[in-house]
């Protein structure tokens, strides 16, 4: 394992030196201000080459010097930003002590009347927003409400009556009809074989063929992973190991079904059948007070009635001569009388709110 030869900064004059100097003589071998070096961190330049010369090599393992023995410990090599952390540790740490001081931040009296101000020009903004949206929304709210909530009234006179009345007729019919099968009560006309459906049916298996590629562990290599602080100015390299990959390719065979679509066949039929089905409608209506249902006759116990409608309405007209029509249930539509006074209520947008008897 290659040795390599830190370097250590004096903590007297800041001079650097190498690890091989136990005094600060400085990297030149003059420069230093000759103090010993005490208890100092060594780093490891990134570009520190291995230590060839025996005498050195004896010195790096003579073991850590005995006032150092606590600093030794592993530290990533070539490292530069911990190289400079190093240097500068000392003297930074001496400047943000004498730094410290009593916190003025804002306590300034000019600062304060300015802060003030902002903050009330601010609160003044605020509620100039709050007043504007409320007053729009008050806005909608009367637009709204004077357009389908408020009413204007008008008063109106009953003018005439109408009334209409229906009757729906079935009549039971044979019809000619066809399916997959035969209702109850069919009778069958005719019968075709023909394709009902188609069905998925296995027919072949093909091959087919997949590149599948993966990694597969073929050794594993050592690398350099940092550098052991031997605690006397040298540092020895340390080793890894990690297991090196290669990709492999692989094809996968798959055998696949293949399916056919099979027809699937069926009788189909055609029949006739009795029904109950629509046949007509008898109506009955006039412009008077006196309903009644429209007469008809039912043929025997081949026809019969389906349904029954109604309908009864009034024309009101207004003072201004408009025609207002209006449907009533029987009952209360029976009671009203030709020139009865009501009063017709009304949104501006025309629409009929309320129709109520002034008598
Ligand atoms: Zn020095």
């Amino acid at each position: 394992m290659a040795i390599r030869e830190g370097r250590w900064q004096c903590l007297h004059c800041q001079a650097e030196n190498l690890g091989r100097h136990k005094v600060c003589v400085g990297l030149d071998g003059k420069g230093g201000c000759g103090k010993k070096r005490g208890k100092v961190k060594f780093y490891l330049p990134a570009e520190a080459p291995p230590v060839t010369d025996s005498a050195l090599l004896a010195q790096a393992r003579s073991g850590p010097d005995q006032t150092l023995a606590e600093a030794t410990s592993v530290t990533p090599r070539a490292n530069d930003g911990l190289y400079v952390a190093a240097k500068l540790d000392t003297r930074t740490r001496l400047q943000t002590q004498t730094k410290k001081g009593p916190q003025l931040f804002g306590r300034n009296p000019v600062d304060l009347i300015d802060r003030q101000k902002k903050q009330r020009d601010e609160r003044v903004r605020k509620l100039k927003i709050v007043a504007l949206s409320a007053a729009l929304l008050l806005c909608v709210v009367v637009v709204v409400w004077r357009l389908f909530f408020s009413t204007f009234t008008v008063e109106a006179q009953v003018e005439s009556f109408s009334w209409q009345r229906s009757v729906s007729i079935e009549r039971y019919q044979t019809v000619r009809e066809s399916d997959w099968s035969i209702p109850s009560g069919g009778t069958k006309v005719a019968e075709d074989w023909r394709i009902r459906r188609y069905e998925e049916v296995f027919d072949r298996y093909v091959t087919v063929t997949r590149q599948v590629s993966e990694q597969v562990q073929t050794g594993s290599e050592t690398y350099s992973c940092g550098s052991r602080d031997l605690g006397n100015g040298f540092f020895e390299d340390q080793t890894c190991t990690r297991p090196t990959y290669t990709t492999q390719d692989r094809t996968e065979y798959e055998q696949q079904p293949v399916y056919r679509e099979e027809p699937v066949y069926d009788w189909y039929y055609t029949y006739d059948i009795d029904k109950w089905l629509h046949d007509r409608v008898e109506r009955a209506g006039d412009t008077n007070q006196r309903p009644k249902w429209p007469e008809y006759t039912l043929d025997g116990d081949i026809e019969r009635v389906a349904k029954q409608d109604e309908k009864y309405l009034v024309r009101f007209k207004t003072v201004e001569d408009e025609i207002i029509e209006r449907e009533y249930p029987l009952e209360s539509w029976a009671k009203l009388r030709i020139g009865q006074q009501f009063q017709i209520d009304r949104n501006r947008v025309g629409h009929i709110q309320a129709i109520k008897p002034l008598t």
